[in-house]
């Protein structure tokens, strides 16, 4: 069995996902799974913190695109906690081109574009670690239980 450990992961429900109403549908998504919402906020993302989360991407043909379309509307952005959260939450929004993404996964279900595709989600713990702190404030994330925290984790519960 693959090692299970607590992370925490920074998400961004992005302006298409707004624009088309998906928020709730999307957002249920990661509640059902078991994820606990640790922060989250609306904002409009500014162009330094467009140009330092996108970074990666900076010399590609569609980086004046991509930040257009990141700033077309407010964004919803969100911190998550659960057990192997990181690549959990990758596997529920599924790989960027929504043509490609398999039925199940947000992506597949819900996007038909390689740019305008819902979800962001952080894809490691550097990475992880560095976006949350982009966006959240210590004080804006919070360490809180939930109950049914054994009914989604314990393996000898009942
Ligand atoms: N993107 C794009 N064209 C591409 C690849 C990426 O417009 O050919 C956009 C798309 O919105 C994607 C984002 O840039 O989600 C970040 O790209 P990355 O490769 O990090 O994909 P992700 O981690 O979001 O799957
Ligand atoms: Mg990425």
């Amino acid at each position: 069995m693959s090692q299970q450990q607590e992370e925490k992961t920074l998400i961004i429900i992005k302006p298409d996902a707004i624009q088309r109403s998906l928020f709730g549908e999307i957002l249920g998504r990661f509640e059902r799974k078991g994820l606990k919402i640790i922060g989250m906020k609306m904002m409009r993302i500014e162009d330094v913190v467009i140009e330092e989360h996108y970074e990666h991407l900076k010399d590609k043909p569609f980086f004046q695109t991509l930040k257009n379309y990141m700033q077309s509307s407010p964004v919803v952005v969100m911190a998550l906690s659960g057990v192997n959260a990181i690549s959990a939450t990758r596997l529920i929004v599924g790989p960027t081109k929504g043509y490609e993404a398999d039925a199940g996964s947000i992506r597949g279900d819900l996007s038909l574009s390689g740019q305008s595709n819902l979800v962001h989600a952080s894809d490691g713990p550097e990475t992880a670690e560095k976006e949350i702190k982009r966006f959240f404030e210590e004080k804006e994330l919070f360490d809180y239980k939930k109950p049914d925290y054994k009914l989604v984790y314990s393996e000898d519960y009942f």
